[in-house]
This record gives C-alpha cells, structure tokens and sequence, in this order.
C-alpha cells in the first residue's frame, strides 16, 4: 500500500485535489470529515457524539477520530494505498496511525502539504459556505475557530513528519490543474 497523507488549512483545497488524485494513483480516498458529516445527516450514534464539536469548528476528540477511522481503513485492506485526507490532525492522531498502519503491514509513505495564506482560504470557505449547506462554513467566527485549532493542534504534525522525513509542501494557490501537477510531482518523486 502506498499511503498518502494529504495536509493543509480548511479550505485549502484537500478535497479537490483528493478527487484527482486517488483515480491517478487508484488510491482509496478517507476523509473523516465526510465520513463524520455522513453519520451526521444520518443520525447515527458516532454522528449524534460528533455533531457539536463539529457545529462549533472544534476538532472531535482523538480517541472518537481514531476509531472511525480504524474502521475505515479496515474496510480496504485490499486497496493499493489510502489517500488520508483531514486525517491525522493531531500529533495524538499521528501517533495513532503510526501505531496502526504496522499491524496491517504498512506506513505512511508521505505526506503532502498544501499551502496557502489564511486570508485567501476564509473568503473561499465563506464562498462555498453559500452552496455547501455546511454549517461550518457559514460563519465567520466558527471558521477562524478551525484555524486557530489547526495552528493549535495540527500544525505541530509539519515537524512530526518532518523528523521522519515524510514532509512535503506545495503551493496551494493557481488553478486546479497546476496544483494537481504540483502533487503529481512529489508523489512520482517519492
Ligand atoms: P473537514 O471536512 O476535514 O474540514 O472536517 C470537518 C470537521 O470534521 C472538522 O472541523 C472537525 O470537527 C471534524 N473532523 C474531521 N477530521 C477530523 C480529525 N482528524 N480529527 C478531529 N476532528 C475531525
């Protein structure tokens, strides 16, 4: 399995991206925000636990994270590599999936940052806040709470990774098919 971490701020265009690349590299795409807002709208019991830290832009809690996303990765064991995507958002998280990805006989090969500046990354969440339908995305004040928990809480993964020498960095600004290529181009590096 060639397992892919792709990191970036809220808005960043990790989503996009994701898209494009898991059908080049035939790679099974998790993203735990799409899997923590399918139990939302579903009502399940994982959805019902998450729903407030995710209305309010906080991170939901490692241990809740982790498990679900156990389970997803449990689900493509056959797969040629998983593209992570908001996953891991902690160094706990990190810590995590270093311990998990071994009992399944594999690790993260890389992990790929998209940057951009948090002004530009706002005004785009704010615009897609409008079509959406995400409550997170609606307001002003809950966005700039993700940012302060990625500065907080996610940012610190840029120095895990980079002590294993799995960091990579790309920049996130340009149309969407130079940024793919930007990708492209760590990744048939690696
Ligand atoms: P995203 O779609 O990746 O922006 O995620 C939307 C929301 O889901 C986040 O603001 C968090 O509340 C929650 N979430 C997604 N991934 C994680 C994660 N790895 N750890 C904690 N919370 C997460």
């Amino acid at each position: 399995m060639i397992n892919i971490v792709l990191f970036g701020k809220p808005g960043a265009g990790k989503g996009t991206q994701a898209e494009f690349l898991k059908e080049k590299y035939k790679l099974t795409h998790i993203s735990t925000g799409d899997v923590f807002r399918y139990n939302l709208k579903n009502d399940t019991p994982l959805g019902k636990e998450a729903r407030v830290y995710m209305d309010a832009g906080d991170l939901v809690p490692d241990e809740l994270t982790t498990k679900m996303l156990i389970d997803e990765v449990n689900k493509h064991l056959d797969s040629n590599g998983i593209l992570f995507d908001g996953y891991p958002r902690t160094i706990a998280q990190a810590e995590a999936l270093d311990a998990f990805l071994p009992t399944i006989g594999s690790s993260v090969a890389a992990t790929v940052a998209l940057e951009a500046d948090d002004n530009i990354l706002v005004a785009r969440l704010l615009e897609r806040g409008k079509t959406s339908g995400r409550v997170d995305d609606q307001d002003e004040e809950k966005i700039r709470n993700r940012y302060q928990e990625y500065n907080e809480k996610t940012a610190p993964l840029m120095g895990y990774y980079k002590a294993q020498n799995k960091f990579h960095a790309v920049n996130g600004i340009g149309s969407i098919q130079e940024i793919t290529e930007r990708l492209t181009a760590v990744i048939d590096n690696l």
